[in-house]
């Protein structure tokens, strides 16, 4: 068979053995896949399980859920409920939040949050000093500075980006014993835009856990995350949309249980002046958007706020560094495109990604 007869067959295998339609949506900086499966099956105890498929914008994206379970319905609102909690908590633009009140508060006095609120800062500083500040949680001011995907965006003066640089560093934020939070400087602010949806998956997935959902799917703007494997006993398969194409064009599909799959990419929140795309990830070494050769930053884990974090991370750190962290951790697996049309995959996902272009050099890592 030649090549290009053999990706013909690959790709009509995917859409065949997956059995999935892509879905592209508002914000989102992947494209994901809900499998079709059968509506009602009969599980080992006679009792059916029920499909439900519901969604809802939240977090600024629109996220969907797919519920296989003997009460899908009861699952699928009290996931939403759990959703909407946490964006009451974590959301820099809802005025009562924890976030909210930590920027108010900001070089005046530390404030109390909530356990989930700590436990997301917590991880967020850690990440901050496992990439050496290349992931930096008090990113707030230069994100409001360039302002991506808002209508104030414009490229700021070079004396803007100095100042807001200088409120722009996680070793001022202060983690204090009873929740307690505080910025040490007037103008800092906390984003946790690069890491919530993640802390979300994860929070929605031990509920699954505890509930013993039988399946489920989660796809939160490009964060997508699977529960089990799918209801028929097969893998999911989780396409990562191609960089260069409209949504729904995917260059590889990742299959897999229980993991979550995240993009980060430059495609869906920027804009261009001047021959030059500015998009939302932001080097806090530079205060620019960051521009290290990657295109998109795919991250496969169990644990979705590690992959959340670091898919941003190393969509900033660029190859090298990327492959050193991910190695010196377990479960932390990587699909890096570079601008100059190469893929670099952990070798680890040799048996699980398979290539839908053949416009890339994969290389393995
Ligand atoms: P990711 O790659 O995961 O992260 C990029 C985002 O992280 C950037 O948009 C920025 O927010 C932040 N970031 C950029 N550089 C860095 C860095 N170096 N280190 C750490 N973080 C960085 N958007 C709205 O426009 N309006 C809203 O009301 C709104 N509410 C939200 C509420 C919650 C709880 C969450 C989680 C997000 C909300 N968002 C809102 C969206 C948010 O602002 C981001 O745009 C979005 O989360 C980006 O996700 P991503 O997967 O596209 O990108
Ligand atoms: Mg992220």
């Amino acid at each position: 068979m030649n090549y290009k007869r053999f990706l013909v067959a690959i790709i009509i295998l995917i859409i065949i053995i997956g059995g999935m339609y892509f879905i592209g949506d508002n914000n989102q900086n992947n494209v994901t896949s809900i499998p079709e499966t059968t509506d009602n099956i009969e599980n080992n105890n006679n009792s059916e399980i029920k499909k439900t498929d519901g969604s809802e914008f939240l977090m600024n994206t629109l996220v969907r859920l797919r519920i296989h379970d003997e009460q899908p319905q009861a699952i699928l609102e009290e996931t939403f409920n759990k959703l909407r909690y946490l964006e009451n908590k974590l959301s820099k633009t809802i005025t009562e939040s924890d976030v909210s009140n930590i920027n108010k508060n900001a070089g005046n006095k530390a404030v109390e949050v909530s356990d989930d609120t700590y436990k997301l800062l917590k991880e967020a500083y850690q990440f901050a000093e496992k990439t050496n500040g290349a992931f930096d949680p008090t990113i707030g001011p230069l994100v409001s500075l360039w302002g991506i995907g808002t209508e104030e965006q414009k490229v700021p003066s070079e004396s803007e980006i100095q100042s807001a640089l200088k409120k722009v560093n996680y070793k001022k934020l202060e983690l204090k014993d009873n929740n307690k939070v505080f910025l040490q400087e007037k103008g800092m602010s906390i984003d946790l835009g690069a890491i919530a949806k993640g802390y979300a998956a994860d929070f929605v997935l031990k509920y699954f856990n505890e509930k013993d959902v039988e399946s489920a799917f989660i796809n939160m703007g490009g964060n997508v995350s699977v529960h089990r494997d799918k209801i028929d006993n097969t893998l999911w398969s989780i396409g990562i949309q191609d960089p260069d194409q409209t949504r729904g064009n995917i260059i590889a599909a990742i299959d897999g249980e229980d993991m979550s799959v995240v993009t980060s990419g430059n495609y869906e929140r920027y804009f261009t002046q001047d021959g030059v795309r500015y998009h939302h990830i932001i080097n806090p070494e530079t205060g620019y958007p960051a521009r290290k050769g990657v295109i998109s930053s795919t991250v496969i884990s169990n644990n979705s706020s590690y992959a959340d974090a670091l898919s941003t991370s190393f969509y900033i750190l660029g190859v090298e560094k990327s492959f050193e962290i991910a190695k010196s951790m377990e479960d932390i697996n990587i699909v890096l495109v570079t601008k100059n049309d190469k893929v670099y995959v952990s070798e680890e996902l040799k048996d699980r990604i398979r290539l839908t272009t053949d416009k890339l050099e994969i290389i393995y890592r």
